[in-house]
């Protein structure tokens, strides 16, 4: 399942978040500061899924296997 950047919506493998990415580029993802340089270098994405993706992130925490669950319930991952 898949994780959605709350800052550009580009989904991400939760177990490729959890063990590829750095700590720091995890904290940015989750945080919504960015997920990829050419998320950092684009204005965020003003779509409404936004928030629900940052909602799912925010309610789990660390939990990114339940942040990519959530994120699949609230529709956002399709
Ligand atoms: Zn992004």
């Amino acid at each position: 399942m898949d994780i959605i950047c709350p800052r550009c919506l580009e989904p991400w493998d939760s177990s490729y978040v959890q063990h590829e990415m750095t700590p720091e580029e995890r904290q940015d993802l989750q945080t919504g500061k960015g997920c990829s340089c050419a998320c950092r270098a684009n204005p965020p994405s003003s779509s409404e899924k936004t928030a629900g993706a940052s909602a799912a992130l925010q309610l789990r925490g660390e939990d990114l296997d339940g942040a990519a669950a959530l994120t699949d319930n609230f529709g956002l991952s399709h």
